[in-house]
């Protein structure tokens, strides 16, 4: 469906982004993998992504905390590849801490990984889309673009903000083939959320287990984790012909976590 395609998808070297980055690959787009990590690593993932979707696949490690770095990521796929068709914004981190005990550092580097990016990035990327009258753009928000949790002010105000910013490209992309859509998952189980497991599993005394139930129950009404690879679906979804009219939609993959 997406052969001939290019995608660039953000933080796509571990967890949400890989599984959307291989989902797309496996759709038939080529795919340009972004991200953090250890080189050889990243060169495993790409060859074997490469290798069993039969597209092209590269890699640019672009910091998402520095305009000019997001600007040749865009350049750079463009010029391999002749445009950028899809891109996913995923790259994010995360901090948890009472306000007042916030490092200022942290909220700098969450609002430019989490919001500025996708700001960078598309603002890059839509005057390619527009040459070819067709585009797809996702947002990897969050069940926290939508609802707050005490302790993640950065992350929170960052995920409420790629919401509002979705809908604005997409009303500003309204008459193009170019969509705009975020999709807000709940607890999906990557490294971003091991971390917090692992700190509630050292606070409260707790098994790896009991912290990883805790954890899914005070939010997740199904107890039950999503995966990258239904996201991926829904990314895949996103960039079909079905999705032609879905504009600055917020879709929710949480297990019930909003609808409460
Ligand atoms: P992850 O830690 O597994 O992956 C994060 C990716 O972002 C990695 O590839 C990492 O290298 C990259 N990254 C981090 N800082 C970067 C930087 N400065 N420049 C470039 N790349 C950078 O996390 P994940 O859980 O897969 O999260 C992916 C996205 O999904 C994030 O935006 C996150 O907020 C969102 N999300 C995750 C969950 C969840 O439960 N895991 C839930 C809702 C939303």
């Amino acid at each position: 469906m997406l052969k001939g395609k290019t995608a660039i998808v953000t933080g796509s070297t571990s967890g949400i982004g890989l599984g959307i980055a291989r989902a797309l690959a496996g759709a038939g787009a080529r795919v340009m993998l972004n991200g953090l990590g250890d080189p050889a690593e990243i060169e495993a993932l790409r060859a074997g992504m490469a290798r069993s979707a039969g597209v092209e696949v590269g890699f640019q490690e672009a910091d998402m905390r520095h305009s000019e770095e997001i600007a040749l990521l865009v350049s750079q796929t463009a010029r391999r590849w002749g445009s950028v068709d899809i891109l996913v914004n995923n790259a994010g981190i995360q901090h948890v801490a009472p306000l007042e005990d916030f490092p200022e550092a942290r909220w700098d580097d969450i609002l430019a990984v989490n919001l500025s990016s996708a700001f960078h990035a598309m603002r890059h990327a839509l005057p390619l889309m527009r040459r070819n009258n067709w585009g797809r753009i996702i947002n990897i928000a969050s069940a926290h673009g939508l609802v707050a949790s005490a302790h993640k002010a950065a992350y929170v105000a960052a995920k409420h903000g790629i919401v509002g910013l979705t809908k604005v490209v997409a009303l500003e992309t309204a008459q193009t083939g170019i969509t705009c859509n975020a999709i807000c998952p709940g607890w999906v189980l990557t490294p971003l959320v091991q971390k917090q497991i692992d700190a509630l599993a050292a606070q409260e005394g707790l098994s790896p287990q009991a912290a990883k139930q805790r954890l899914l129950l005070e939010k997740q009404p199904s107890g039950e984790f999503a995966t990258p690879e239904e996201i991926g679906a829904l990314a895949v979804f996103l960039c079909s012909p079905a999705a032609n009219q879905m504009r600055g939609a917020n879709l929710s993959v949480d297990g019930g976590w909003t609808a409460q």
